[in-house]
């Protein structure tokens, strides 16, 4: 039987609706959340995110200002800037745009937002609230994993579940929070032995490598739910060929723009998962709708509100 799709962007809308709704309650004893989004220089792909970042904040009513420094914009430049809006008390949300050009500390200057104000949830501060399950900022796309899990029901509590990448921003907050779900969690990385056989226990499998297609069937337990954090893009057509051969509509798509965006597990992985996310429209629609979900909590919590570690339900 072909894995249930679990549909992300439906998720995502969910939770933007559920957010739009609280942003209006909000507005009706006078606050309205504030998100700032620092975009330093003119990285293309930064800019496409950061259009969607503001985009997002216009819908569910949140305001967004962007600041904009010049490619050459210094460390203490930029350090001046954040200090700025940690200030401001209609600011409730700093998201500095990664990566920031080579010359600038990034961790000086990520470390300079205020944790109060840390949206992204990179803040060590936050990291260690959400090792030792504490209310705090989780990362955006992480959070998204356990949305995705929790609104389709799909059991955490007791599972086994690996995570295959051990990243400051995926792997390890994934692990994280699914040990606070109490999973019984394992974490990979590229020095892993026998990766097939360990990811082959995994009753909930998170691939989050930034490899087009690697995790193949006999990386899977039948029946698992696969969740596909990665967004890779492929340009060649025979890689195209090895992870979409007879897909003739994808096919076209490819040949007529150059390019496909492609998750860390292979297609023919449907065939023996349980549930499995799509790429497109899988774990990537969640990250932006945390990030609004997240703008929201820290509005609350500096206003003293106790607020649910997660959107809903
Ligand atoms: P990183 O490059 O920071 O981390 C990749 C991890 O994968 C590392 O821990 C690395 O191991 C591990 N890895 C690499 N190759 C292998 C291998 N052959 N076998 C086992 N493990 C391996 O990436 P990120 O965590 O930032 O991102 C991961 C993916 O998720 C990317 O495709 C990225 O584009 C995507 N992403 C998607 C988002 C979304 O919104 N959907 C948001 C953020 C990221 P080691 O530590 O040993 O080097």
């Amino acid at each position: 039987m072909p894995a249930t799709i679990l549909d992300g962007t439906k998720i995502a809308n969910d939770i933007r609706g559920e957010v739009a709704a609280e942003v209006a309650a909000m507005a009706a004893a006078g606050v309205r959340p504030g998100l700032a989004v620092v975009l330093v220089g003119h990285n293309p792909a930064s800019e496409i995110y950061v259009r969607g970042k503001v985009k997002a904040c216009e819908e569910v009513g949140v305001y967004s200002e962007k600041h904009t420094p010049s490619e050459a914009a210094t460390t203490s430049e930029l350090l001046r800037l954040v200090e700025d809006l940690n200030r401001r008390d209609e600011i409730d949300g700093i998201l500095v745009q990664l990566p920031l050009p080579a010359h600038v500390d990034s961790k000086t200057v990520l470390m300079a937002v205020d944790p109060a104000k840390d949206v992204d949830g990179f803040h060590p501060v936050n990291v260690g609230f959400l090792s030792t399950q504490r209310p705090g900022l989780v990362p955006c796309t992480p959070a998204g994993v356990m949305e995705i899990l929790k609104r389709s029901n799909i059991a955490i509590a007791g599972q086994e579940a690996v995570v295959i990448g051990r990243s400051d921003i995926v792997g390890k907050p994934v692990a994280m929070l699914l040990t606070n779900a109490n999973a019984t969690v394992t974490v990979c990385h590229s020095k892993t032995h026998d990766l097939p056989g360990v990811c082959r226990r995994a009753d909930i499998l998170v691939a989050a490598i930034g490899r087009a297609g690697m995790i193949t069937r006999e990386f899977v337990k039948p029946g698992a739910t696969v969740i596909d954090v990665g967004m890779n893009k492929v340009s060649d057509l025979p890689e195209f060929q090895r992870l979409f051969a007879g897909n003739a509509k994808r096919e076209e798509t490819f040949r007529a723009r150059g390019s496909t965006l492609v998750g860390d597990v292979h297609p023919e992985v449907a065939e023996v998962a349980g549930a499995i996310t799509p790429v497109p429209g899988g774990v990537g629609p969640l990250t932006i709708a945390m990030l609004m979900f997240n703008t929201v909590k820290a509005a609350k919590m500096r206003r003293g509100s106790n607020v649910p570690e997660f959107a809903g339900k």
